[in-house]
This record gives C-alpha cells, sequence and structure tokens, in this order.
C-alpha cells in the first residue's frame, strides 16, 4: 500500500530549463532578470503598485514590521491561531503582539475581538488568511482608517485568493506571501512582498537591500550607492527566482487542479458534516479561496487523535495544524498571553485536521475518501 503523504511539491516541468537559462546567463545575485520577471507577474496577478521577492515570508513579515517603524511599547493585534513567523517580525523589533479570538466559521481573526484589543499603544493589525481565506476586511480596513493603524497581511497560504473581486495580500498597506514548498506555488523556501502604497516602494527597497540605495543605483538614478537606513539581506538570488517563474508561469493549472480535489473533499464530505460528525470549511462569503487546504474540524481532542492514528494506518498523512501562540511557552514567560482566554482558538487547536491535497495526488483521493467514511462506520 502507497504512503499518502500530507504534501508532496509539484513541479511544472519548466523549472530546470529555467534554472539552466539563470545559468546560461551569468547572473545569479539577486534583481536579475528572473527575480524582474517575477515581481512583474506578481504585479500583474495581485494589482499591487510593487512587489518584491524575498527568501520566505518570514523574511516579508519582517520586512513590513521594518517598514511599520514599530518600537518597543508598540502593540501589534493578530490571530493566536497562526505561525510563529506573524509574531516573530513584530517581537524581533521589540514591539508586543496582542492575540485576538478568531472567528468561529472562517478560523480568520474576528474583528469584533480586534476592535476590543484596541488601544492608544496599538499601530497595527496582522490579518492571517487561514486556508487561503480571510475575515470580513472591510471591517478590518475601517477599523484602521478608524483608529489610525496599519495593516499588514500575512497571505503565506493566499496567493490568488480574493475579497470582493481584489487580491489578499493587496488590500492593506503591506502583503507577505510564501513559496514555501508546501504552499500552493512554491520556490523551495521563498516569498514575496506586497507594498501598497506607492510612497513606501522606495524604503521598501532600501531595507530589503541592507540598507543601501542600490536598486535606484542599478536603475541608474543615482551615481553611487550608500548606507541610507536600517535594513538587511532580504533578496533571493536569481537560481529561486528561476524556479518560481516557471511555478508562476503554471499557476492557473496548478490552482484549478488543486480546486478540484478540494471539490471533490467538499462533495463526499458533505454528508458526514449532515449528520453532525464532522464540519467542513466555511469562507467569508465575499472571499473567493485558492484550495490551499482541506481541513475538517472534528468533535473534540480525543476523536482527533484516534482519526490521525487510524489514517495512519490506511497509509494517509493527516495532520494537526497550530498550537496557539498565546499558550505557548515563550509567550506565556514574556507575559504576552495576558491570561486572555480565546475559546475559539483553543477550538479549532484541537478539533482541526488536513487532508492531503497536492497536485498529482488524484489517483489516491478515493482511497483517502474511504478511509474517512470507514473511520466513522467504526464509531
Ligand atoms: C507558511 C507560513 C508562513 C511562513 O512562510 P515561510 O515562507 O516559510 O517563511 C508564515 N505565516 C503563515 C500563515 C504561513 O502559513
Amino acid at each position: 500500500m502507497d504512503w499518502i503523504p500530507f504534501n508532496k511539491p509539484y513541479m511544472t516541468g519548466k523549472e530546470l530549463f529555467n534554472i539552466a537559462q539563470a545559468h546560461f546567463n551569468g547572473m545569479l545575485a539577486g534583481d536579475g532578470p528572473f527575480t524582474k520577471s517575477c515581481q512583474a507577474k506578481l504585479e500583474l496577478m495581485t494589482g499591487a503598485p510593487k512587489a518584491l521577492l524575498t527568501h520566505s515570508c518570514t523574511a516579508a513579515l519582517e520586512m513590513a514590521a521594518l517598514l511599520c517603524d514599530l518600537r518597543s511599547g508598540d502593540e501589534v493585534i493578530m490571530p493566536s491561531f497562526t505561525f510563529v513567523s506573524t509574531a516573530n517580525a513584530v517581537v524581533l523589533r521589540g514591539a508586543k503582539p496582542v492575540f485576538a479570538d478568531i472567528d468561529p466559521f472562517t478560523l480568520n481573526i474576528d474583528p469584533m475581538a480586534v476592535e476590543q484589543l484596541i488601544s492608544s499603544r496599538t499601530r497595527a493589525i496582522c490579518v492571517v488568511h487561514y486556508a487561503g481565506g480571510c475575515c470580513d476586511m472591510g471591517r478590518i480596513l475601517e477599523l484602521a482608517a478608524l483608529h489610525g493603524l496599519l495593516v499588514i497581511e500575512d497571505a503565506a497560504q493566499a496567493i490568488t485568493s480574493t475579497y470582493q473581486g481584489r487580491s489578499l495580500g493587496a488590500l492593506g498597506d503591506y502583503g507577505a506571501l510564501s513559496f514555501h514548498e508546501t504552499k500552493n506555488i512554491i520556490a523551495g523556501e521563498g516569498g514575496a512582498l506586497l507594498v501598497n502604497s506607492a510612497d513606501q516602494v522606495l524604503r521598501s527597497e532600501i531595507i530589503r537591500e541592507k540598507g543601501t540605495n542600490r536598486t535606484a543605483f542599478l536603475r541608474g538614478q543615482v551615481d553611487k550607492y550608500s548606507w541610507v537606513d536600517i535594513g538587511s539581506s532580504f533578496l533571493p538570488g536569481e537560481v529561486v527566482a528561476a524556479f518560481l517563474s516557471a511555478q508562476l508561469d503554471g499557476c492557473d493549472e496548478i490552482i484549478k487542479r488543486r480546486m478540484d480535489l478540494w471539490l471533490n473533499y467538499h462533495a463526499a464530505f458533505a454528508e458526514l458534516e449532515s449528520i453532525g460528525w464532522l464540519r467542513r470549511p466555511i469562507f467569508h462569503s465575499e472571499c473567493q479561496h485558492n484550495a490551499h487546504m482541506y481541513y475538517l474540524l472534528l468533535r473534540n481532542v480525543e476523536e482527533r487523535s484516534g482519526f490521525i492514528e487510524f489514517m495512519k494506518s490506511r497509509g494517509v498523512q493527516a495532520i494537526f495544524h497550530y498550537v496557539p501562540l498565546h499558550s505557548s511557552e515563550y509567550s506565556r514567560c514574556n507575559g504576552w498571553d495576558e491570561g486572555r482566554v480565546l475559546p475559539v482558538t483553543d477550538l479549532a487547536a484541537e478539533r482541526l485536521v488536513r487532508l492531503p491535497l497536492w497536485v498529482g495526488m488524484e489517483p489516491f483521493q478515493s482511497r483517502i475518501i474511504q478511509a474517512v467514511g470507514d473511520f466513522f462506520d467504526s464509531r
């Protein structure tokens, strides 16, 4: 019996050809032709005025935190149900993460919880587009405007997803995308920062180039480059961009094939949902998701452990997701949990399980669906 892993990176076939091209070009540092073409493609796809490739989404989030000029005493409201990079970016600037609960339907940050946590020290709201879906972004942008806050979108999972027809990641001030091999579009390790206000573009290029105006120099806009601001090295090399370029060209096809798999799961589990054995994913009515993830919410943590074990015995790797940040050891010793209870976050953390979803698993999907059915038949 073949083992069906949770994820298997899909390659379009054009990646090696592009890498050979980068090799032939003899330009291997960043900002070469492949970097530029990837950025142009991302700008076209998202409508963001500027896309900058980075070596990860983590790096893009760190750039966003630098661009927001976060400092000690500042607070950034974010979900606890997220990956550590969302919080680390803020903490690295000396600012404090303030954890908000999520909405029970979309599992995305609850705008009502955000509103209650806004204080005189709040500088920004960082939303996370879980499973490639989003919360009521209209409400978040309204709150931000009302209180003079910046909005960062952790859109690591959300490439091509939209809210009211506009790309996630291009709605707030900054958006961070991931091209990690577990995401829809991959580069091994890779990411991009979407800079949505034209007046921050120059500074974001400087921050990415170790605090120098090298990018403007390469464009011939200044005759030498030097240290002009704080910064670091966030720029990937051309080999990574060459790989990514092939993936971006295959984007429509990749998302379509993922969506077919996603919809098969969704149809297959409708009945189990109707009899109350599990809950299927729900998206905000104005959000179009990108088939990044198929998760199920089971009834309790014991059932989930049993489910994961059962699936394993059937050769299927099903896995849970985040350990909420507010209850992590690091949060507690820094006092960031503030004794706050986040019941929806805790429920999602205990009950959520993710099923394999990758291009190429089409021949195995019926076996996974069968195994899920058998697990509940045995209850
Ligand atoms: C994957 C992910 C990240 C990290 O992305 P990297 O490219 O690996 O740095 C950050 N936030 C969320 C929500 C993610 O899913």
